[in-house]
Parts: structure tokens; C-alpha cells; sequence
């Protein structure tokens, strides 16, 4: 199976449903051959992205452009996309080859060449041996390979899957997790798969898409996206980092200092536009804050909280340790467990976390 790969780019998409606005202008450029996750919280505007790419729901305004040609007004059968729903939505009485040949028997392919197709999609997806079972006869694993099969087999530029995994157990998630990206690599098309898990998210993207609200906070790498969240909702929502907001106390060299309420933080932003008084936030990785007993806050590091141990969850190879240092929610700092064994802490004790001043990252404010 062949299929040419294009490049997508959506031009200020919006969608509207009355009053509501589900996708608000949202712009993004998806290369050909991209495994791209839309990914944040129910409601954020995921599946009706989705949907409008794959001709499912109607564009309120803006464009899709798919290669050289806008196929916003495109009927989904003439798009090139094909979709994979989350529910499978297989036909109970056709057997699972009928059901992957269905599409090609409506668009007017003859028997032989349609099953023809209908058998390499089931091999690509491992299902050769279960071309005459019916939806029933499959476990549920079995039949997201048929419903995969069913979509690659038109032999779409982009494959669209909306939550995809959410209805497997977590073996087996992980195990479809590792074939989609396979597949993807082999067919060497673009994957659009919307998702709220961001650990799937990081596992299979070239390109993270972080919504909110109908808006795209950052579209970037899994390692950019993880390594410097761009705003709060970010660095929130990917999970494994802190928000620390303060106010900017002095800037100096580049260096911005500010207050926080029981210590003091600093980050590195030359090109920041920011004047004593700003409030600030910035973003800091779990892993990368450093935990030592007691309350040492008059030490010369340009990172210093100090707080009180609220929480200690073992977690195997790491120990969670969250730390109330006057922030609106805890710190939480990722201690290795062999270093927590070394000098085990307890809830109720004081502590003081400290940082890099380079892995602390500037956040755009929420509403930048
Ligand atoms: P997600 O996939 O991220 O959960 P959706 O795209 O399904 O988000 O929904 C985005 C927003 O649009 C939500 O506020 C949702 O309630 C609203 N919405 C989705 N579909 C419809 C619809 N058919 N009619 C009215 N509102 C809708």
C-alpha cells in the first residue's frame, strides 16, 4: 500500500456551534509524514478539529489546506483523509474483511481488486487469519486492528483517529501504542490522533499539539514541549513540572529576579519586556529541583524556596516529595530513590528547594 504524503496546514480554523466556540482561528502546519497528537483536557476543541479535517463537520471559518489544495469544501470521501473512530463503528454483520472492503465497494471498486485491498490492510494490521470473523468473534484489541484496516484502506494521505486507545486495557494500550507509531513509520503518512493522555502524547509524536479553550497554547516537538512549556496551562498540563509566580523584583544582565513569598527565584529572559512589580511565572521540572532538610533560605543560590513537607509517595525508582512553599499548589520534587534513602525526609519537616537558574523557564503569561 502506497499513499503520498502532503502537507496539512490549517489557516485560522474555527468552528463555531451557536454561541459556543469550539476552535477559535487555531493555525498549524502538520509536514507530510508528521505523527501529530492533538492533545489537552475534554472540551478544549480536539475532536472538532478533527472532525472538520476529516469533512465531518462543517469549517466556520478559515481554511484547510491539504498539498496545494484548500478541501475545506470537500466532501470526506474526496479528501484523502480517512478516520478511525473511537468506537470502531464496525458493521456486526459483515465479517471483518467485508467490513474493511466496505468503503471501496461504495466508492465502486470491482470484487476482486477490493478484496484484494481489504487483504493488505488486514496484513498490515496483523489480522490476516480473521478475515472471516465477524465484529463479535474479535476481541476488543481485534477489532481496532479491523477498524484501523478499514481506514488505511483507502489509501489515505492522512489517517485521523480520534482517542484512539482509550477503550483498551493498559497492556494493551501500550501495545497498539507502539504498533500505531510502526504503522506510521512504515506507511510513512501522516497520523492525526487526538488524545488527553499526555504520556501518550510525548510516546508518539513528532509534533505535540497543546489545546486549550479552542486555542493552541504550543505546537512543538514532545522534547521541546516537555523540556520548555511555553505558558502555565503547559507546563500544568504536561505533567512533572512546578509553576512558580512571583513578581519581578530587578533585572540585571539579563537576568530577571523576583520575589516569591518564602524565598526568592530567577530566570533568564533577555528578551522579556518586563519592569519591577510584573507578576511572573515560570516553569521548573520536578527532576530538576533539588531537596535538602531544613529551612536554609539564606543561602546564596539565586533559586531558594523554603516550605514545609506536606506529602511523600514512593513511586518505585522515585520518590515524590511535595513541598508547600506558599505557591498555589505544592512543589513537587522527583527524588531518585537511592538519594531519597541516603537522607529520608518526612511530612511536617521543613525544606528548602533549590534549582539551576537555567532549568527555570519563563512562562507567557495566560493570556499572551
Ligand atoms: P474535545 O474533543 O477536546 O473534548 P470538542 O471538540 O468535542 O472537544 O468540544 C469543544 C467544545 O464544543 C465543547 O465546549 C463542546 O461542548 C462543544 N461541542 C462539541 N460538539 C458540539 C456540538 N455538536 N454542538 C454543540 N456544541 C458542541
Amino acid at each position: 500500500m502506497t499513499a503520498q504524503a502532503e502537507p496539512l496546514e490549517l489557516v485560522k480554523l474555527t468552528k463555531r456551534y451557536g454561541d459556543t466556540v469550539a476552535v477559535d482561528a487555531i493555525d498549524l502546519r502538520v509536514p507530510a509524514g508528521t505523527y501529530c497528537c492533538l492533545l489537552g483536557p475534554s472540551g478544549c476543541g480536539k475532536s472538532s478539529t478533527l472532525r472538520m479535517i476529516a469533512g465531518h463537520e462543517t469549517v466556520s471559518d478559515g481554511d484547510l489546506v491539504l498539498g496545494a489544495h484548500n478541501i475545506s469544501d470537500i466532501p470526506p470521501a474526496k479528501r484523502k483523509t480517512s478516520m478511525m473512530f473511537q468506537n470502531y463503528a464496525l458493521f456486526p454483520h459483515l465479517s471483518s474483511r467485508d467490513n474493511v472492503a466496505f468503503s471501496l465497494k461504495m466508492r465502486g471498486i470491482d470484487a476482486p481488486t477490493r478484496y484484494e485491498r481489504a487483504d493488505a490492510a488486514l496484513a498490515l494490521v496483523q489480522m490476516e487469519g480473521f478475515a472471516k470473523r465477524r465484529p463479535n468473534q474479535l476481541s476488543g484489541g481485534q477489532q481496532q486492528r479491523i477498524a484501523l484496516a478499514r481506514a488505511l484502506v483507502t489509501e489515505p494521505s492522512i489517517l485521523l483517529l480520534d482517542e484512539p486507545l482509550s477503550a483498551l486495557d493498559p497492556f494493551l494500550r501500550i501495545r497498539m501504542r507502539a504498533e500505531l507509531k510502526r504503522l506510521q513509520q512504515d506507511l510513512g503518512i501522516t497520523f492525526i490522533h487526538v488524545t488527553h493522555s499526555q504520556e501518550e502524547a510525548m510516546a508518539l509524536s513528532d509534533l505535540v499539539v497543546v489545546m486549550n479553550d479552542g486555542r493552541i497554547e504550543q505546537a512543538g516537538t514532545a522534547r521541546e514541549v516537555f523540556s520548555r512549556p511555553r505558558t502555565p496551562f503547559v507546563a500544568r498540563f504536561i505533567g512533572g513540572h512546578n509553576v512558580v509566580d512571583g513578581r519581578v523584583d530587578r533585572i540585571e544582565n539579563g537576568l530577571i529576579h523576583f520575589a516569591v513569598p518564602t524565598g526568592r527565584a530567577a530566570a533568564r529572559a533577555p528578551d522579556a519586556a518586563l519592569s519591577t512589580g510584573d507578576p511572573v511565572s515560570i516553569a521548573v521540572r520536578a527532576d530538576q529541583i533539588t531537596l535538602a532538610q531544613g529551612n536554609q533560605a539564606a543561602n546564596d543560590n539565586a533559586n531558594s524556596l523554603s516550605g514545609k513537607i506536606s506529602s511523600i509517595q514512593y513511586q518505585g525508582s522515585f520518590v515524590e516529595v511535595r513541598v508547600d512553599a506558599g505557591q498555589a499548589e505544592p512543589i513537587l520534587v522527583t527524588v531518585p530513590d537511592s538519594r531519597f534513602d541516603a537522607a529520608p525526609v518526612a511530612e511536617g519537616e521543613d525544606a528548602t528547594l533549590t534549582w539551576p537558574i537555567e532549568d527555570g523557564h519563563l512562562l507567557a503569561s495566560a493570556s499572551a
